[in-house]
């Protein structure tokens, strides 16, 4: 493929580390309106190569990366620093040629492009721009999370794990859930206090059994009607449920129980991403080493093998995760 060239106010980064996750397996199967020929990818850290007319904050040579969600820099969410929901959003890998490739051309940077600092590396720096900054907004943004409180993580992969980690940081007490033993091993220790493997038995028992009464809250990572319900029904009444596992709709759209939601007052609070403006926070929390995004890590592979990947990721028995490096 041609070397992209840099929008009018946006760059082009030279991609050094880039995730894979399950929303790139979405869009390959065909959840996503994609227009083909395509290139995904939406996690990236890298270096910028060429910069844009009306760039005011970046140079040549800057190391950055950027939230999955790009704002356009002019709307009323974006100027109000909530670039995550932002109308004409643009989304690497989705709404235009992503990071599976050595150049990324990337719009609006002087509101998205975030600067890693020195003591973090582009695999870290490429891990938080989906999963690990999505989980921290879910917890700390949305669900405001607060010491001794416990959450139910239902979906131990990226997200999940990601979700255990922060949550541990912020004091609350974790059960994690998932279908995939290595990935509740993983969870354990990375500090989740009780793991559930989704076998087929009552989730929400379980919960309610170990935390006395339920979860104050739930995070569903997977997004498919039997997480979002397991998630909901492992709340204590009062609860808050956050949404991040996509559900989409191909399947019919999925069944809520909403009844418990209303009779028990719980709160649905859906998250998207983090804009930029908010990674401040995130960042000094790693470089204080109070988050160690570098553990979720669990491997690095080279494009031939992402591509080979991908079709299969849905299934992928891997826990934490996979960082391609397109210069291997
Ligand atoms: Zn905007
Ligand atoms: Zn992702």
């Amino acid at each position: 493929m041609p070397r992209p060239t840099a929008p009018p106010s946006g760059v082009v980064v030279q991609v050094m580390a880039t995730g894979m996750c399950r929303s790139d397996w979405h869009a390959w199967a065909g959840h996503d309106d994609i227009a083909f020929p395509h290139v995904p990818g939406h996690e990236l850290a890298g270096v910028v190569s060429e910069v844009g007319r009306g760039v005011e904050s970046w140079t040549v040579g800057d190391r950055v990366t950027v939230p999955f969600v790009c704002g356009c820099g002019r709307c009323e969410w974006c100027l109000a620093g909530a670039a995550q929901v932002c109308p004409a959003q643009q989304q690497p890998g989705f709404t235009h040629w992503g990071s599976f490739a050595e150049h990324v051309a990337l719009h609006a940077a002087d509101t998205n492009l975030v600067a890693i600092p020195d003591e973090v590396d582009f695999a870290t720096a490429a891990s938080l721009g989906c999963r690990f900054a999505t989980a921290y907004r879910a917890l700390v943004g949305r669900a405001r999370v607060t010491d001794g409180e416990w959450v139910t993580v239902v979906g131990s992969g990226g997200v999940g794990l990601s979700v255990v980690m922060i949550a541990r940081a912020l004091g609350a007490r974790v059960v994690a859930v998932d279908r995939n033993p290595e990935a509740l091993a993983v969870a354990t220790a990375l500090g989740a206090e009780h793991t559930l493997l989704a076998d087929g038995s009552d989730i929400p028992a379980a919960v309610a059994e170990l935390s006395g009464g339920g979860s104050h809250v739930a995070v569903d990572a997977v997004g498919s009607e039997q997480t979002c319900a397991d998630s909901i029904l492992s709340l204590r009444r009062r609860g808050r449920q956050v949404q991040v596992g996509l559900l989409p709709p191909v399947a019919g759209h999925p069944r809520v129980p909403m009844a418990r939601v209303i009779a028990w007052e719980l709160d649905l609070l859906g998250s998207h991403g983090m804009a930029a403006t908010d990674y401040p926070a995130m960042m000094q929390l790693i470089q204080q080493g109070l988050l160690e995004p570098q553990r979720l890590v669990e491997r690095t592979i080279g494009l031939d093998e992402a591509a080979a990947l991908l079709p299969r990721f849905d299934h992928s028995p891997v826990a934490g995760m996979t960082i391609v490096d397109p210069s291997r």
